[in-house]
């Protein structure tokens, strides 16, 4: 053990696994360990580094305006601020009656539309609804809408009111009564393992949460900001939803996030509702307001669903026989593989430099930054294949193991 690791070990919070590596700097889709060894980073912090890492326009907006005026509370309007929000209702198509409540991160953004669903809900609609294999972050409420139980069970009780239900229209029509305040859904599942919804899923619960009188919040955290190739996930769908929640990569590596309500539902918050000390200060969002401008005006999300096709058609080219196939849209995408070895995958890979994620234990999660072109597409193929020939390598010795140990009659059948 080198003395980071250590450090790691006796300092921080024991809530997350070994870390490979202790990283020092980075520039573009590029990262450097403590000992100069490179990586291309294709996670991008999980679906965050937008424009890669120290790109000059992150740099400046934040030099800037850490220059001029970082915090003042929200007792004040600053220009960062109010830019910020009119450019996210524009993107968001979230019209005149559009509003944005600024957050410092995703659960925090989920928070302020859990909030938002109970004061629509009131004590007529207690339900709320979330799907199966939901993620929508760590925090009590955002917790509740969490599908997976592990994470709930050692903090129960949640707040109530939420309910798990397959993501099919069906079950939605099924479940869905005048007594539910709100429906969330990720338009593609990310933490599941990059998990599309069924083709017209948003269309049907759009008009199905209307018929309902539900708020339809749809979690865009890791899925906005150009990810799968347009601004948002639901644009895909073409829909209009109640509220969008936003993070990840909208501050490109500054932690920022926000609720960005729609029609009726933007008068839901009145004076007192809610609020965030460090919520939408200019340094935030003067550096999320000048991401989102790079990738409007460098065409990053057009980018995004380019390059995602052909990244799509690089993994597809790879004969390996633990590639099953490949999920997502634009720049997220999940590798399913054939048996559940994401974990040495990712293992193999970031030995050979290139840093991918294991979203669950048979998906391959790849989410690099917005503007990725052809040099750093080749050398993924590269460094992916062999990674998985790392594997497959160790997969089949151990299955030869296996075979003969079992023809010597040293594994019990
Ligand atoms: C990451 C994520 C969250 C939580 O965001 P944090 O910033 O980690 O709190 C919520 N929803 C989705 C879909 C996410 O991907």
């Amino acid at each position: 053990m080198t003395v980071w690791q250590d450090d790691v070990a006796r300092d921080l919070v024991q809530n997350a696994g070994d870390r490979f590596a202790l990283l020092t700097r980075g520039e573009g889709s590029y990262l450097w360990d403590g000992d100069d060894n490179r990586y291309l980073d294709f996670l991008a912090g999980i679906a965050v580094t937008a424009l890669g890492h120290a790109h000059p326009v992150f740099v400046d907006a934040i030099s800037k305006q850490a220059a001029t005026l970082a915090h003042v509370s929200n007792y004040f309007a600053t220009p960062p601020q109010l830019a910020l929000a009119a450019r996210l209702k524009r993107l968001a198509g979230a019209g005149i009656d559009g509003r944005v409540f600024f957050s410092n991160s995703g659960a925090e953004a989920i928070e302020a539309a859990f909030k938002l669903a109970r004061l629509h809900g009131g004590a007529d609609r207690p339900r709320i609804l979330a799907l199966d294999n939901a993620f929508h972050g760590r925090t009590m409420a955002s917790l509740a809408l969490t599908a997976k139980e592990a994470y709930r069970a050692p903090f129960e009780p949640m707040p109530g009111g939420v309910e798990h239900i397959p993501a099919t229209i069906e079950a939605l029509e099924a479940a869905l009564d005048d007594r539910v305040a709100a429906v969330f859904v990720e338009p593609i599942q990310g933490e599941a393992g990059v998990v599309e919804l069924p083709d017209g899923y948003l269309a049907a619960a759009r008009s199905l949460t209307l018929k309902h009188g539900a708020l339809l919040i749809v979690d865009e955290i890791q899925t906005g900001a150009g990810r799968t190739g347009a601004w948002f996930g639901f644009n895909h769908e073409g829909i209009t939803p109640d509220a969008i929640t936003v993070a990840k990569g909208i501050g490109g590596g500054f932690p920022i996030g926000a609720l960005i309500t729609y029609g009726a539902a933007s008068a839901l918050f009145t004076p007192g509702s809610h609020g965030s000390t460090f919520g939408g200060n200019p340094l935030g969002t003067a550096v999320a307001d000048a991401v989102l401008a790079e990738i409007e005006s460098a065409g990053l999300v057009e980018n995004a669903a380019a390059r995602g096709q052909q990244l799509r058609a690089v993994i597809e080219g790879i004969e390996s026989p633990l590639v099953k196939g490949v999920r997502g849209r634009g720049l997220l995408i999940g590798v399913g593989l054939t048996a559940p070895v994401a974990g040495a995958v990712v293992d193999a890979a970031q030995k050979r430099g290139l840093i991918v994620n294991a979203a669950n234990p048979q998906t391959v999660r790849i989410a690099p930054a917005l503007n990725i072109g052809d040099a750093e597409i080749e050398e993924f193929q590269t460094l992916f294949a062999a990674a998985l020939a790392d594997v497959q390598a160790t997969v089949s010795a151990d299955a030869q193991a296996t075979m003969t140990a079992s023809e010597t009659g040293k594994v019990p059948a």
